[in-house]
């Protein structure tokens, strides 16, 4: 079953990787599978209804949730963060505070590779933030803050 789901999950991303304007050859190369499977899965052929829509589900669980069940399913953070910025339809920032002592720590952790050290200071890219927060938990020194946003770039908590 748990394939099956990983196929619903690569259904539904490939659905959204068509409407964004990526060319079948593109979407088989960022979900690893070929081009004919793409092909397969945009006819919804191949495919498992009852997958579709548990895939679905995941998809709409809170961020942190969807990333943790979605890289148990595939095994694969690159297709781990494929699928989980392509289904996710929410947007994070992300601010490190000056008490950041450069451990690393938050880096080894973010299964986004969304976060670098520059001059012993982290950075959260947000392209790649998809808010689960477990840097957040991780960091000893409390020094980032994640904050959804809205698609016109303002912070939803102000
Ligand atoms: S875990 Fe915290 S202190 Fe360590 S690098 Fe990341 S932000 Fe800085
Ligand atoms: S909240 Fe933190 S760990 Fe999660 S994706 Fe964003 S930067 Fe990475």
């Amino acid at each position: 079953m748990p394939k099956h789901i990983v196929s619903g999950l690569k259904y539904i991303a490939a659905v959204n990787l068509t409407k964004q304007g990526h060319s079948q050859r593109e979407i088989a190369k960022a979900l690893k599978i070929n081009r004919s499977t793409v092909s397969h899965y945009l006819n919804g052929r191949n495919l498992s209804w009852r997958s579709i829509e548990i895939a679905r589900v995941i998809t709409e669980m809170c961020p942190r949730d969807f990333l943790l069940l979605t890289h148990s399913l595939t095994q694969n953070t690159e297709m781990t963060r494929t699928i989980v910025k392509t289904c996710q339809q929410r947007e994070f920032k992300g601010n490190v505070r000056n008490s950041c002592i450069g451990c690393g720590l938050c880096v080894d952790t973010c299964l986004r590779k969304a976060i670098t050290l520059r001059d012993l200071k982290a950075h959260v890219d947000s392209e790649w933030c998809c808010g689960c927060l477990i840097c957040v938990d991780m960091c000893p020194t409390d020094s980032i803050e994640i904050k959804e946003v809205e698609i016109d770039g303002n912070d939803r908590s102000n």
